[in-house]
């Protein structure tokens, strides 16, 4: 899309739709700590997301490390109102591929060499094969099938994905607990839990200490 405007008024409106997904060219950024990882946070391969090439909310094609919201808007975490972006010397790829009135370069880079968890990780962190479990036992390719049938899905798949939600928050307790990882870490680490993912599908979700995660269809 082109308009008649030729420049950045600085409004800040881009950075109030959310971080930008990180590319290879921003490994730097992370790597040297600039970009820290408790500011980050990943969206697994499947994740239901806002597709702005198509205005759809579809599953991402491949995992994507994004910079965090922050606030109920869930803004850019380095948006302050008042002064705008705190990082903007060293801000990633995408954000310096933005123009708001000619968004061709910013649409090329979607999903385009991004990067990965094991992209920022080195080959022997000792998350990764956390990472690789998490991946393996709690997919999120089937996000979509049940975002298209959320109502005609039987008692039996319901009780697999309550199941599911349950040992998945159980899983990475027992990560951070045995790697004594900072909570600000775990958004990057593994994403957003499960059963956040099924929140975000309409599916209401209560947890107690006696039932544990539980879900409920009724809407
Ligand atoms: S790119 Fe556009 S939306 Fe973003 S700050 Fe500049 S003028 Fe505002
Ligand atoms: S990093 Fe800076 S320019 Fe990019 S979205 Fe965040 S506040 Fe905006």
């Amino acid at each position: 899309m082109t308009t008649a405007q030729e420049e950045c008024k600085g409004c800040g409106k881009c950075c109030k739709q959310g971080g930008p997904a990180l590319h290879r060219h921003d490994l730097d950024l992370v790597r040297s700590g600039k970009i820290p990882i408790t500011s980050l946070i990943t969206i697994r391969k499947g994740e239901l997301v806002h597709n702005p090439l198509t205005g759809a909310v579809q599953p991402v094609a491949v995992e994507l490390v994004k910079i965090k919201g922050a606030g109920k808007q869930w803004d850019c975490c380095y948006h302050d109102g008042t002064k705008g972006c705190t990082i903007y010397d060293y801000r990633p790829q995408a954000c310096r591929a933005l123009k708001c009135w000619d968004t061709e370069a910013v649409i090329a880079l979607i999903e385009k060499d991004t990067l990965s968890r094991t992209d920022i990780l080195q080959e022997d962190h000792f998350i990764l094969p956390a990472i690789r479990e998490q991946d393996r036992t709690y997919p999120c390719h089937g996000l979509q099938k049940i975002q298209g049938s959320r109502h005609q899905l039987s008692a039996e798949l319901k009780d697999q994905l309550e199941k599911m939600a349950g040992d998945e928050m159980r899983f990475r307790m027992q990560i951070i607990a045995r790697f004594q990882l900072q909570l600000s870490d775990e958004l990057f680490y593994f994403g957003r839990p499960f059963f956040q993912l099924l929140q975000a599908l309409g599916v209401r979700v209560s947890e107690s200490p006696s039932a544990g995660i539980r879900l409920h269809w009724d809407r």
